[in-house]
Order: structure tokens, then sequence, then C-alpha cells
């Protein structure tokens, strides 16, 4: 038997979907302009910030889909604060945040930052774990924090408030995009952001999160992946059981149809790493996997333990 328990999720009814305004002063420093691309992946939309120090540089995190309103908004937003353009900075590479970095960039003459290379024709700066961008007052510190994507980075600020990408979001739970998602990386992420002890976080979707909320959160999507973990090893009990057959029972009716490939893209990034720490075998082919024995009860353990160990 599995005793890992179901976690109650503690942002249950704070903010309701649909009431975030679409451009909010968060912080000295730091404005948020909603992007209009709410759905059931991207939730009220993607979460667009303006970081500016008193010196009245300005960088554009996750800039967003192109969207001539969007633009409007963040134009008229940097404009009321005399604020000069210094970058663009992405969180991850995911079109929903990324969309838009290219325009901004040719429009603004200034680099994209992000924790990866992809287009080497465009000016792009890497960014990596610890590095900093300085806004006289203002400051982002980047964390590398993989796990939802390979490349993606969240950003300490000053306040001790973090952004945070699709690493945490302010409602639901992240998709581990497998392949280029990976669990354990994903876990150890979710624990280096629980150590550094955030006083609030600002997601790429969703509304902000408090302080006292934070903590409950971070614990919570630890608490919520290791539940599924256990599911998916449960699931795996009988050696008939395909990917296809675990999903349906993991998730059953709680998810709506769309959603489906996203839960079977989580279930694939469980089974690969409950393969490569010895907890699943395969069972005759890449669709049918049997339990190894143990229990995910220690898994975590072996997480904390192994935390400042390269992957
Ligand atoms: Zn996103």
């Amino acid at each position: 038997m599995v005793s890992v328990a179901v976690p109650g999720d503690p942002r249950n009814g704070l903010v309701p979907m649909g009431s975030m305004p679409q451009v909010a002063e968060l912080e000295e420093g730091l404005v948020r302009i909603l992007a209009p691309n709410a759905s059931p992946m991207t939730l009220d939309g993607t979460n667009t910030y303006l970081v500016y120090g008193g010196n009245r540089a300005v960088y554009l995190v996750d800039p967003g889909p192109t969207d001539a309103a969007h633009f409007g908004r963040i134009a008229e937003a940097i404009e009321a604060r005399r604020l000069e353009p210094r970058g663009v900075v992405l969180t991850h590479h995911h079109i929903d945040h990324s969309e838009s970095a290219h325009r901004f960039s040719r429009e603004w003459s200034v680099p994209i930052l992000a924790g990866a290379l992809e287009d080497p024709g465009s000016p792009a700066i890497l960014v990596e774990e610890g590095d900093t961008i300085d806004l006289d007052g203002q400051r982002l510190t980047a964390m590398h924090t993989p796990g939802h994507t390979a490349d993606h980075l969240c950003f300490m600020l000053p306040s001790g408030r973090a952004l945070t990408g699709d690493h945490v979001l302010g409602r639901g739970t992240s998709v581990v995009a497998y392949p280029d998602g990976d669990l354990e990386r994903y876990l150890r992420s979710l624990l280096q952001l629980e150590s550094a002890g955030p006083r609030g976080m600002y997601p790429g979707h969703g509304p902000e999160l408090s302080e006292e909320t934070a903590a409950d959160v971070l614990d919570y999507y630890i608490s919520h992946r290791m539940y599924r973990i256990s599911q998916v090893l449960e699931a795996f009990s009988d050696v008939r059981t395909s990917v296809a057959d675990a999903v349906r029972g993991i998730y059953g009716q709680s998810i709506p149809a769309g959603l489906f490939f996203a839960a079977e893209l989580s279930t694939r990034a469980a089974i690969a790493m409950l393969m490569k720490r010895g907890y699943l075998e395969v069972a005759g082919d890449d669709d049918h996997y049997v339990r190894a024995g143990a229990g995910v009860e220690r898994l975590l353990d072996e997480l904390v333990a192994d935390r400042r160990r390269p992957l």
C-alpha cells in the first residue's frame, strides 16, 4: 500500500479565475501585465512583468503572445513610467512566454536573455545560475530551475519574492513536459526554491502568492508530485497496465479531455524517473511497465539527500 496522502491545495478559493486585473503594480519596480491568452494550459493568461529600478532601466520578463492589445498595454506602462528598455528576459522557451520576444528585441534593439540559446542569429545572452541584472534598487538574480523545461529560470528579487515562470503557478500545478521536462530535476528544483525561502511568488500564470501562501504552495507542489508518482507506481502493479490505462486510472474524469496529452506527458515523466531510480521495470515494450518492488516512501528522502549532487 502507498502511504503518501492526497495533499490539499492551499490556494483553493483565494482568487477566482478571470478576476485578475489587466495591469497591476505589485511592488516598487515591478508591474504585471496580463496577456489575453487565457486557456486550460495558460490559466488566466500569460503574466508579462516589467522589472525596473531607480535609473528607469527596464527588463521585460516573458513578453508573451503576439497580440496588439497586449503590446499596447506594455508600451503604455513603459511610457507612463518613462522607462528605457534594456532587455527581454525569458523564464523558459515555451511559446506562450516567448512568442513576441524577437519582436521586442528588434524594435528596442535589446538582447534576449534566456536559459538556452536556440536561435544563434538573434542578439541573445545566456543566463546561468546566480547571474544578476542590477537595476539601481531593483535586481534580478537567476536561479536555474530545470524540470518544467530544461532551460527554466526563476528570478529572486531584493524583496525576497521570486518570479517563478511555470515552475510554480498561481493556480493548479505545472506540467513536466516529458522529454524536455524532467521530473527528478523538477522535484529537485522545487526543493531548491523551497530552501531559498521566497517571501512570496510571482508566477508565469495565475495570481501572485503571498508570503503566507508561498511556503504552503511549495510544500503542496512537492507532496502533490510525490502523490502522483506513488499513483504511477501503484498503477503498474499489474503487468497488463498500459501507459494510457495508467493515465486514465490516475486522472479519471478529473481533467478535461483536451488536457489528457498533458497528463500523459507528466505520467511519462514519472515513468522515466521511476525507471532511472530502479522503482519500475519495462514489461515487454515502452507502453508497459511493472513495479520492481519498493514503494516510493523513501524516494523524497533520496532526492533531499541528493539535492546538492549534480544530475
Ligand atoms: Zn506557460
